[in-house]
């Protein structure tokens, strides 16, 4: 009996460190990938898709106003009126401010930052380490700093002002709540959250730079002092996490000093500022999984500072970060041998796939053009045709006339595709659309653009095009997306309606 108990103690004295090394010290690689495997359970599902308004968040901002771990408060309005709100959690000592989209179509981050509270508002899981980090730090967010820009999905604020132009003159309400409130806590760390364009890449790899990192520099002579060197070891940090998900998808971003921007700015006020810019993924349009890779790259940041891991890196990690280049395009045809005026000349053609917005900004279609022509060997495409020894033409219109969607529904497009026709004309339907998920262009008979359609090859032009291989159709390109006839593959995702 005694002996039992002797071995009950000993078993204790040897599990009490294990069980709190397990849950306080949980390595930081474990924590993280715990995090990831777990992310579904965090995920805010009500926000699916990259369009969500202001009036999407503030259900979920209300929500927070009833945990107490949260302390929600108004920081002031948007030009328009919109609430812009300050979400504060944990009492350490160690502050760290983030504020999302202050670029109004820039909403990755937006996304990840309520994937974050609901993971700390997820009880009986973590909890010592939630617990431990927020005795370190106190994280402070403002998600969604130019909701008029959001309300109409663009850069600008409802004056047209660039918000991160404005960190001097502070001209716009939203510029005056993120100087105010980062004077105020004057915290050790920010986040600024961005969207970058998805054809960057990492150096003049074909790889996207899916995340893009900064430590913007506070002068013209890009020194470095103490408060920027922390950045660029959290950066380190940072880049090392994320390798592990997707690697080598991190480039940094030119450290040219803006003087008018809020990142170098904040960075000369003392306040050690990371920017993180959320770039392309192959297949992920609505920037789902970037979200994941930005929780977890965030939440990871949080668990550095408040465990001090990122001062084990260096500035030599920061600057072996490749910088972005701008090398892709959505796709680019290879090779394809054209006609002018009787002579064969060989071009590669490529597509940046441009959004159009409908139902008030909250969905779109494409509509796109030709943004580049020639040897595009330096270039990648998300998708990349090879059609060497392949001939282009223009695409034809049916000669047979029909009177509604239906009719063009019931057609077999490959058939016509087979004989070089990419467009037919509707003569009696009312259609207020501009595109169809039908895939194939139509043209309103009694309209004047009828005849404007685009035929050649040039640069800013949207010509439907017909490839062949040894004089059969191979492929054909639709409002910039090819279609394989001869494999069914490919999918035009949405071809032009003209009136
Ligand atoms: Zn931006």
């Amino acid at each position: 009996m005694e002996k039992t108990y002797k071995l009950l103690i000993i078993n204790l004295i040897i599990l009490i460190p294990y069980i709190s090394y397990s849950q306080n010290m949980m390595t930081k690689e474990q924590f993280v990938a715990q995090i990831a495997q777990k992310y579904d359970l965090y995920k805010e599902n009500t926000l699916k898709h990259r369009r969500f308004k202001h009036a999407d968040l503030q259900p979920l901002i209300e929500k927070l106003k009833a945990d107490k771990q949260f302390n929600v408060s108004l920081l002031g309005k948007s030009i328009e009126g919109r609430n812009i709100s300050l979400i504060k959690l944990g009492t350490g000592k160690t502050k760290v401010l983030f504020w999302s989209q202050m670029h109004g179509d820039e909403p990755t981050a937006t996304m990840a930052l309520f994937d974050i509270f609901n993971f700390f508002a997820k009880t009986g899981e973590f909890d010592d380490l939630k617990k431990d980090i927020l005795s370190k730090v106190t994280l402070y967010f403002i998600p969604m700093l130019n909701p008029d820009g959001a309300e109409v999905y663009k850069r600008r604020n409802a004056y047209d002002i660039d918000l991160n132009r404005d960190a001097l003159r502070l001209q716009s309400a939203e510029a005056v709540i993120l100087k105010n409130i980062r004077d105020s806590l004057n915290p050790e760390f920010g986040f600024n959250l961005h969207d970058q364009s998805t054809f960057y890449t990492v150096g003049n790899s074909r790889t996207p730079a899916t995340i893009s990192f900064l430590a913007p520099a506070f002068d013209y002579e890009k020194n470095i002092n103490e408060v920027r060197g922390n950045a660029m070891k959290l950066i380190a940090e940072l880049t090392e996490t994320i390798d592990k998900f997707m690697p080598r998808q991190v480039a940094k971003y030119y450290d040219d000093f803006e003087p008018r921007a809020f990142g170098d700015n904040i960075q000369k006020w003392g306040t050690s500022v990371v920017l993180i810019e959320s770039g392309g993924y192959p297949n992920d349009t609505e920037k789902q999984y970037i979200r994941k890779i930005n929780f977890i790259t965030m939440m990871a940041g949080i668990y550095s500072i408040g465990n001090l891991s990122y001062q084990k890196y260096t500035f030599e990690q920061y600057n072996a970060i490749p910088f972005n280049e701008r090398l892709l395009k959505s796709i680019i045809v290879r090779g394809l041998t054209l006609k002018n005026n009787k002579k064969d000349y060989k071009a590669d053609i490529a597509y940046s796939y441009a959004e159009k917005p409908i139902n008030n900004h909250s969905d779109f279609y494409y509509e796109n053009v030709i943004d580049e022509i020639g040897d595009l060997s330096v270039f990648y495409g998300y998708q990349e045709i090879n059609c060497e020894g392949m001939t282009g033409e223009e695409g034809k219109v049916y000669t047979k006339k029909f009177n509604s969607l239906e009719e063009v529904k019931k057609l077999n497009l490959n058939d016509l595709y087979k004989e070089g026709y990419t467009a037919v004309i509707l003569e009696k339907a009312k259609i207020n659309e501009d595109f169809t998920k039908l895939g194939i262009n139509i043209l309103l008979s009694n309209s004047p653009k009828t005849n404007t359609l685009d035929k050649s090859v040039e640069m800013n032009k949207n010509p439907s095009i017909v490839i062949r291989q040894g004089g059969k159709v191979r492929y054909v390109v639709i409002n910039g997306f090819v279609y394989d006839v001869e494999n069914k593959t490919g999918e035009i995702k949405n071809a032009l309606i003209y009136r």
